[in-house]
């Protein structure tokens, strides 16, 4: 097993830290789907979500990968788009159009470079991607990251990342202690990235939540408002990731390394 690890095409690290120990957890052993065709990287996720305490189906094919998420009732499929049969975004649209996998969460694995294929895995109704060659400890925080959309969420109020308070009840946003003054569309911008926090948003996803429907909005309206509210934000500004030709992210960074 050692030695699937070791495989220097990718980032793999063995330990996960309890970086998260702070938030929920999620189900105790949340169930994952791997449908990859890879077999050294099929090692290698099943070892490393092992480790990491999930319990892991694998599939090498996209019709073994149907069949296994019909009958194993996953928590969450990692899917990989060049699959010896079916493909992946095909199989994706399959997992959405069946009622007992339609909102079971969907990350996609994709070659380097595959632009195309990122828009496409969004607009298939995938919930993140990962590129290939990545880092499987990466890869385990964005699971954990999509399993923890589903849940329920808190009654929180105040949300604290790193340098960034936002208190959701009163509106009131401080970085580094100094009350930030937003626009109340500059903070509905804010909270509903926070709220999808790791998960990219497109811009028409942006202007459908934040603008609302049927208003006569430019996506290239977005930039703008965004690039105000980095600017606002200051320090914590950086934590709004652009992800280019998608959209943007709540990211890591506010997990307090800055
Ligand atoms: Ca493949």
């Amino acid at each position: 097993m050692v030695g699937a690890i070791a495989n220097p095409s990718q980032k793999c690290h063995v330990t996960v830290t309890g970086r998260d120990h702070r938030r929920r957890s999620v189900a105790p052993s949340p169930k994952l789907l791997v449908v990859e065709d890879e077999t050294d990287l099929v090692r290698t996720l099943e070892y490393n979500f092992r480790q990491a305490g999930f319990e892991v189906f694998t599939a090498t094919s996209g019709r073994e990968g149907l069949r296994l998420a019909g009958t194993k009732n996953p928590d969450l499929v990692l899917l990989d788009l060049m699959l010896p049969d079916i493909q992946g975004v095909e199989v994706c649209r399959q997992l959405r159009g069946d009622p007992k996998t339609r909102t079971t969460p969907v990350i996609i694995l994709t070659a380097r470079g595959e632009e195309v294929d990122r828009v496409v895995g969004f607009e298939i109704g995938a919930d993140d991607y990962v590129t290939k060659p990545f880092s499987v400890r990466e890869l385990i925080l964005r699971a954990r990251a999509v399993l923890r959309r589903g849940e329920q969420p808190s009654s929180v109020d105040v949300v604290k990342l790193g340098v960034l308070v936002i208190d959701s009840e009163a509106h009131r946003v401080h970085v580094e202690g100094r009350e930030i003054s937003l626009t109340a569309l500059e903070f509905r911008l804010l909270w509903t990235l926070v709220q999808r926090r790791d998960r990219v948003q497109t811009r028409e996803t942006l202007l459908n939540d934040v603008w609302g429907l049927n208003l006569n909005v430019e996506t290239r309206t977005i930039d703008t408002h965004i690039k105000r509210l980095r600017e606002k934000l200051g320090k914590a500004g950086t934590f709004i990731e652009t992800v280019r030709g998608v959209g943007y992210r709540f990211g890591a960074a506010a997990d307090g390394v800055s």
